[in-house]
């Protein structure tokens, strides 16, 4: 395996120089270190990850039932086969990500408890200064950086999102937000409310209902779920038959990105069918006993926000046994023993737990300066969802919403390392993203199209999100399936990257 030159900390007050500094050690992040490590051997780089250890969502999120609600195939690397059962719980992708980083030797790389605070860029040097606190003592450190790597997620990871609901403080029991579970919550025989009927909602009503006395998933509106097996028929197959795990990998990405493919293009061309084909799925797992109508049967076109895997359908499961049930009303107020609805009925509880979302923060926080100057993402216009107006040698990993993080992760990775290799050729230290000629009288407009997807953590937080063109190049077009095949053919040389 190729090693990637090894930079050896430095004293508090000195400036450390680096190549290439990561944002982060999720797995956009250990990802970029390992494309780094493999495809540009030689280049000295640093991850910087606040948190104790690597994992990211994986690691912050830690409550009851705690799973991915995509599939592992394709989560996983590309380059790394995943071997277990599709839908896969934190604690086995964070076995995964251990592994990766053991085997191509990253963890020499990582820096543990470091949060950045500011990266200042200089045009006088073409370089990053970025500024790090230690959090194991306090003690600011330094780095000069030639590019950097932005893998830092896209909400914030302290705490989550709460909405401030009418006398929540009258409430007498305990509020509990999925991103900061407490580990002494013991269950056992109260009553619990969760607020939300997301992907984290739906995990952890099941994850609950067999501890507690009774769990309620309270929604102000329905959402779209796939119950199914934890299965890929296909990998069980090629496994029967010996196939080596590498090729059974890259086969079963290739028939999910598939199947994946059509059933996207077929929630824009008949949405009604579909819209059916979701319902029926809920329907047979719900039984006759639990209509669809009001809590399974969602006001909007499939696909115009994340639609919830629930393997084996155990949230439909639990609500058939009667240890949990869905209530779909809004909220009036807290009360001393739980919440008033609008509908004027009270649901009684002991613990609410609001799985209301993220704080969408695109910059982890890190206060940016070029040459001085404050730069808000929101400021700057996106070139494919990567590079940015005003932000040289900066790129930012953010992954799709109908199709696996990670699949974007890998494909920004090895742009990253195709653009590295462009400006050593050049012999270019600076690269800025800017509007060409042509692009003068585009239209900019906010970062997602709305009528296309939007959930409420976008929606909440477009205003910090940056702006996009009308071309697909200026947006994070979500598509996968082109930028597959468009990414590996950007030409470095068009007029839209301007070197120095
Ligand atoms: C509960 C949950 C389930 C999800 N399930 C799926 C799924 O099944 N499939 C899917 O495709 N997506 C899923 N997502 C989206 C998910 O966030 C991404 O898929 C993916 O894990 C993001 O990885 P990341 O490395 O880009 O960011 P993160 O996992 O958010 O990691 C970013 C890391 O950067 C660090 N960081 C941020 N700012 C700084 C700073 N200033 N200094 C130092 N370190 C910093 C953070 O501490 C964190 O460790 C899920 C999200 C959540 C919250």
């Amino acid at each position: 395996m190729p090693e990637a030159v090894l930079p050896q900390p430095t004293a508090a007050t000195e400036v450390e120089n680096i190549d290439v500094l990561i944002v982060g050690a999720g797995i956009s992040g250990v990802g970029a270190a390992y494309h780094l490590t493999t495809q540009r051997p030689g280049t000295r780089y640093v991850v910087l990850e606040a948190q104790d250890t690597f994992g990211g969502t994986w690691t912050t999120h830690r409550y009851p039932g705690i799973r991915s609600d995509s599939d592992l195939h394709t989560f996983g690397y590309r380059f790394k086969p995943w071997t277990g059962k599709p839908i896969a719980t934190a604690a086995e992708i964070l076995s995964y990500m251990g592994e990766v980083i053991a085997e191509n030797g990253l963890d020499r790389h990582i820096r543990y408890r470091h949060r950045i605070s500011s990266a200042a860029w200089s045009s006088v040097e073409n370089r990053w200064t970025v500024e790090a606190i230690d959090l194991a003592n306090g003690e600011t450190r330094r780095f000069s950086a030639g590019l950097l790597y932005m893998c830092q997620g896209y909400y914030r990871h302290a705490p989550g999102y709460t909405p401030e609901w009418p006398e929540m403080a009258s409430f007498k029991g305990r509020i509990v937000h999925p991103q900061a579970w407490p580990q002494d919550l013991d269950l056992a025989g109260k009553r619990v409310v969760v607020i939300g009927s997301g992907a984290t909602a739906a995990t952890l009503v099941p994850a609950v209902a067999d501890s507690c006395a009774h769990v309620t998933m309270l929604q102000r509106s329905p959402t779209y779920f796939i119950p199914a097996r934890n299965a890929n028929d296909l990998a069980d197959q090629l496994r029967q038959l010996q196939i080596d795990e590498s090729w059974i990998h890259e086969i079963v990405r290739k028939r999910i990105l598939h199947d994946q493919a059509a059933f996207t293009k077929r929630c824009f061309a008949e949405p009604d069918k579909v819209r059916e084909e979701l319902l029926a799925g809920v329907r047979a797992y719900l039984g006759p006993d639990h209509p669809i109508e009001p809590h399974f049967s969602p006001s909007y076109r499939p696909w115009r926000q994340r639609i919830a895997f629930v393997p084996d359908g155990d949230l439909f499961r639990g609500i058939r046994a009667g240890k949990a049930s869905v209530v779909t009303d809004e909220i009036a107020r807290f009360v001393g023993n739980g919440i008033e609805l609008k509908s004027g009925a009270v649901l009684e509880a002991d613990v609410i737990v609001t799985a209301t979302g993220f704080d969408l923060c695109p910059d982890g926080d890190i206060a940016l300066t070029v040459d001085g100057k404050r730069v808000a993402m929101a400021d700057t216009v996106t070139w494919r969802g990567m590079m940015f107006t005003g932000l040289p040698n900066f790129v930012w990993v953010f992954g799709y919403f109908r199709a696996s993080w990670t699949l974007r992760a890998d494909l920004v990775a090895d742009f990253v390392c195709r653009l590295l290799g462009h400006m050593e050729r050049r012999q270019a230290r600076r690269v800025e993203v800017a509007l060409r000629p042509e692009d003068r009288d585009m239209k900019i407009l906010p970062w997602i199209d709305d009528e296309n997807f939007n959930p409420g953590y976008i929606l909440r937080g477009q205003h910090v999100l940056p702006r996009r063109g009308e071309k697909p190049e200026w947006q994070h077009t979500q598509d996968y399936w082109t930028e597959k095949d468009v990414f590996p053919k950007i030409d470095l040389d068009d007029r839209a990257f301007v070197y120095g």
